[in-house]
């Protein structure tokens, strides 16, 4: 299990997973079904240090590992998926900061993402930009020494809330578009929330439409230059996809988990379920699929540390197999319980629910496919 993991990592979780636990996972039902945002678990983070884990050390951050946020996030999802969203974006909302922004603006925000005084978000998917992140249509126009932005975003984690977000934009230089990040703070004129979606899962974590309505930025708020954001938005979804696998992993986890306790416990024509061999055999499954997803997370992680060759394939396949193999043993778990695995007097059935959108976000599967093959070919 530790085969990635140095020893001060093994013992951080074992800290992560005992917090989690006691706090976090008796409110996770409760989450769900209000589907409001858990301030309480974002103060919660804030004060254990969670944050720290998104940004490099020297702004206040822990070790600067991916790895390490793998392993602390993977806790999180095991109880909570909802509340693991709330780090898992702190961190890809953070990812052009932290990869790409100069030292003023990374002084100016990592500070405050590194403490949980501000919330940060991602906003780069259209209403017809998803998969094609190309299609962009939200335009950035100079102006003096500003830009004023026009356009909207769908689907933004926290965009809500977020007291800063990173919005990517075309910005027309001798006439051609040029991909381009922009640091928009919240409350800046122009900017507000539209439609809010209502998902199938992750109901505590918000997802929000986006508008940009002459929203005028200074020229310092570029992340980057101009033209730099399609590599921007590609270095922070290599990343976060390892992470994304991090959050299935443990959401499978969370499941198996369930499905555990209840096969031990009730008792099915005078013998308890687990001494079915069939039960067993689905066990034994589960327990087999989730090491392999987390072996190949943790791998992806620590090659990404290492910045080793291959580590944009291993992100993909992370993904792709971590996020595949959660909707088969969510499935399980909530037939292991037969009819109070569609109940939500047990966990099983939210999990379900919050399984499926992970082979959705930050790539679909199918562009993970993409990417594995095209490095594979050489392309
Ligand atoms: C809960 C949630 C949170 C999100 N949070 C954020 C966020 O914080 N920030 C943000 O910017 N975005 C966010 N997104 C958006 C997300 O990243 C996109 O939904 C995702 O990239 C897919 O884009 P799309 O939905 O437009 O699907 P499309 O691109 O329209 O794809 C539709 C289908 O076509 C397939 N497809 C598309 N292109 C190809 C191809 N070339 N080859 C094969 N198949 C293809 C896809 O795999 C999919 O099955 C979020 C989405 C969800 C559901």
């Amino acid at each position: 299990m530790g085969l990635w993991l140095s020893e001060e990592q093994l013992l951080y979780k074992d800290e992560v997973q005992k917090m989690i636990s006691d706090k976090v996972k008796p409110r996770a039902a409760e989450i769900d079904k209000t589907g409001e945002f858990p301030w309480d678990v974002k103060e919660l983070f804030a004060e254990f240090g969670l944050f720290r884990l998104v940004v490099q050390p020297e702004y206040g951050g822990r070790d600067g590992l991916l790895l390490t946020l793998c392993v602390a996030i993977e806790e999180v999802a095991r109880v909570c998926g909802a509340s693991s969203m709330i780090l898992g974006n702190q961190s890809l909302g953070a990812s052009p900061l932290v990869l790409w922004a100069n030292e003023e603006q990374q002084k100016k925000y990592l500070p405050k993402i590194a403490s949980g005084e501000f919330l940060a978000s991602f906003g780069l998917t259209e209403s017809d930009a998803g998969s094609d992140v190309a299609a962009v249509k939200t335009r950035a126009v100079p102006d003096g020494n500003s830009y004023v932005i026009n356009g909207s975003k769908i689907f933004i984690t926290h965009g809500d809330i977020a007291d800063v977000l990173v919005v990517f934009a075309k910005v027309e230089v001798d006439g051609k578009d040029k991909m381009t990040a922009f640091i928009v703070d919240q409350g800046t004129p122009g900017l507000s929330t539209g439609k809010l979606e209502k998902k199938m899962g992750l109901k505590g974590s918000s997802t929000a439409e986006i508008i940009l309505d002459q929203v005028r930025v200074p020229a310092d708020n570029i992340v980057g230059k101009i033209g730099d954001g399609f590599r921007i938005a590609l270095d922070c979804l290599d990343k976060g996809r390892i992470m994304v696998g991090a959050m299935a992993t443990g959401l499978a986890q969370g499941a198996l988990d369930t499905a555990l306790d209840y096969t031990g416990s009730a008792v099915y024509y005078g013998t308890p379920l687990a001494k079915s061999q069939d039960v067993q055999f689905n066990l034994a499954d589960m327990e087999t699929f989730i090491q392999a997803s987390r072996s190949l997370t943790h791998a992806a992680a620590f090659k990404y540390d290492q910045k080793e060759d291959g580590y944009i394939r291993f992100s993909a396949m992370s993904k792709l197999f971590a996020t595949d193999m959660v909707m088969d043993i969510a499935n399980k778990a909530v037939d292991l319980l037969g009819d109070d695995g569609c109940s939500s007097d047990y966990p099983a059935e939210r999990m379900m629910r919050d399984a499926k959108i992970f082979a959705i976000f930050e790539g679909t599967n199918q562009i993970q496919k993409l990417v594995i093959a095209r490095d594979l070919l050489g392309k």
